[in-house]
C-alpha cells in the first residue's frame, strides 16, 4: 500500500486487509518480494496505521513492534544515573556531549570528581 511501484499497487487491495481471522500470509509473501518493504513499514509505524499489512508485518506485530522500540528507548534514558560521574561516563559511552549549561548535573559530578582525585594525589 506505499505507491504505485509497489506490489500491492498491481494486486488486490483486500489481500493486505484480510478479514477478521483471515490470513496475513499472503499479504505478507508479497510484502517480502516488495522493494519498498522497510520504507513502507516505518510509514506504517510513523503514521499508526491500525489495520492492514503494511512492510509485512501485521497490525499486531506492528503494535508489538512498537511497544518493543518505546521500551528500550525508555531503558536507554533510564539507565543513566544524572548528576553523577558514572552517568557522565554512561554519556560518552554513548557518545552524547553535554551542553555547556550541564543540564542533567553529569559534567559537574565528573569534573569535581575529577578534581578530588587530583587532590588525593597531591596530598
Ligand atoms: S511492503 Fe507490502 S504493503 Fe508495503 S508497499 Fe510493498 S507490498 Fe505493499
Ligand atoms: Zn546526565
Amino acid at each position: 500500500m506505499f505507491d504505485a511501484d509497489s506490489l500491492c499497487a498491481e494486486t488486490d487491495p483486500d489481500v493486505w486487509f484480510p478479514e477478521r481471522g483471515g490470513s496475513a500470509n499472503p499479504a505478507k509473501a508479497m510484502c517480502r518480494r516488495c522493494e519498498n518493504e522497510d520504507a513502507c513499514l516505518e510509514w506504517a509505524l510513523t503514521n499508526g496505521e491500525e489495520i492492514g499489512v503494511w512492510g509485512g508485518k501485521s497490525a499486531p506485530e506492528r503494535r508489538k513492534l512498537l511497544a518493543d522500540r518505546q521500551l528500550s528507548k525508555s531503558r536507554k534514558q533510564a539507565d543513566i544515573n544524572h548528576g553523577t560521574e558514572g552517568g557522565y561516563r554512561a554519556h560518552q559511552r554513548r557518545g552524547e556531549v553535554i551542553a555547556d549549561a550541564d543540564p542533567c548535573g553529569c559534567r559537574g559530578a565528573y569534573q569535581l570528581a575529577a578534581a578530588q582525585r587530583r587532590e588525593r594525589r597531591a596530598a
